[in-house]
């Protein structure tokens, strides 16, 4: 198993349950991957049902299974085909090592998409432009925003969505999936840490959830400001204020902000091609991998392809009986 974010552990648990022997390579100190880095979204001790806290529930559960070794900062140099599966060379804190395994599962998730891509934004000279992983990562140390600039509270909070998703020019054509359920939720915690901030979201449609999705969207439009538009040009205003333009009913206005959120989509990670490479495997439309069960070779959670915490952990989970009938038929 490569990766120990949610998909990972959801699947060599389901494995270990099963009595498989399941060795987890993670190139990072720690278990958990992305997700372990998330905030909780309860509003007033309301689940917003963010899935943050299922990582921590996999965790929890993780140290009933002797069946699974685990490496941490460690990756797999090579990995050779053998006439019954497969020698795989890891190479890390615990020295240099081969094992032998009968399948092998991608769990290696995927990478935030890098704003530097996008020159228009100008994310690296523009202090008080964050990325949605930057305000995770805030929320969770301090439990408020606050500017990288000067360590002020946001009065005025932007959020734009879609960045580095559906965006043909840059090879992700794709919905991302989760960037507006997790800015509307965090949006959402926002306020309610800090009731007198304004916030605005630059939008092009909105992903919905589910059949009670219009009853919801009526309070969101009164809880938020809507503009249905991604503004062409970012810059610095006022000194330390993020400043964008914008269309707004035929017009190019200029707008400002104390604070902007990019809610950044998710791309194929770099270490893709590595994998690609070594197991002589083929992309997906959208850029990510694509297994290669018959001979041995498994892609779980997001490792395919954009989803959820929720569903990664099920995708995974599930894919574990196909490495089970492929395991016995090795036999
Ligand atoms: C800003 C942001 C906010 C989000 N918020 C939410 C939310 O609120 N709710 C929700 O449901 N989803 C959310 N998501 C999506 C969520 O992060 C994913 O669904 C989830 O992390 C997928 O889990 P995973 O195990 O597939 O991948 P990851 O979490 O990416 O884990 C992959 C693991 O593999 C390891 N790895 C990678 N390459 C290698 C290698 N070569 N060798 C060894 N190890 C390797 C990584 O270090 C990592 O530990 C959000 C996404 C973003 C970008
Ligand atoms: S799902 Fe999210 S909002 Fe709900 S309790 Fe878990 S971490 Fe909190
Ligand atoms: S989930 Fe929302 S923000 Fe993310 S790419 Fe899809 S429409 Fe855009």
């Amino acid at each position: 198993m490569v990766g120990s974010g949610v998909a990972g552990l959801s699947a060599s648990m389901s494995l270990a349950r099963q009595g498989y022997n399941c060795i987890l390579v993670e190139k990072a100190g720690s278990l958990g991957g992305h997700a372990a880095g998330y905030t909780c979204k309860a509003i007033n001790g309301k689940c917003q049902k963010c899935g943050a806290c299922l990582v921590d529930d996999l965790l929890a559960r993780f140290g009933d299974f002797p069946e699974i070794q685990v490496f941490l900062e460690t990756r797999i140099d090579r990995i050779e085909r053998k006439k019954k599966g497969f020698t795989a060379s890891l190479n890390g804190k615990y020295g240099l090592k081969d094992i032998n395994c009968g399948a092998i599962l991608l769990a290696t998730g995927f990478k935030p998409f890098d704003p530097d891509e996008k020159s228009n934004l100008c994310f690296s000279s523009i202090p008080n432009m964050i990325t949605a992983v930057e305000l995770e990562a805030m929320l969770r140390d301090k439990e408020l925003p606050y500017r990288p600039s000067d360590g002020r509270q946001p009065e005025t909070i932007a959020f734009v969505q879609c960045v580095g998703s559906r965006d043909p020019k840059r090879g992700h054509p794709y919905c991302s999936q989760v960037c507006c359920g997790y800015a509307l939720r965090m949006a959402g915690r926002l306020r309610d840490l800090a009731p007198k901030t304004k916030i605005t979201f630059f939008f092009m449609d909105i992903q919905t959830f589910g059949r009670s999705f219009s009853q919801r969207w009526a309070s969101l439009q009164q809880d938020f400001i809507w503009i249905n538009e991604i503004p062409g040009d970012y810059f610095v205003s006022d000194g330390d204020r993020v400043g964008v333009s914008v269309e707004v009913e035929d017009e190019i206005v200029d707008l400002s902000f104390d604070m902007m959120v990019l809610s950044v989509g998710m791309t194929p990670t770099d270490d893709q091609l590595t994998y690609q490479q070594m197991l002589d495997l083929s992309m997906s439309s959208e850029g990510f991998m694509l297994p290669d069960e018959d001979r041995g070779v498994f892609v779980v959670g997001s490792a395919s392809g954009p989803m959820s915490i929720e569903k990664s952990i099920t995708d995974a989970a599930g894919s574990a009986t196909r490495v089970i009938a492929y395991m016995e038929g090795a036999r």
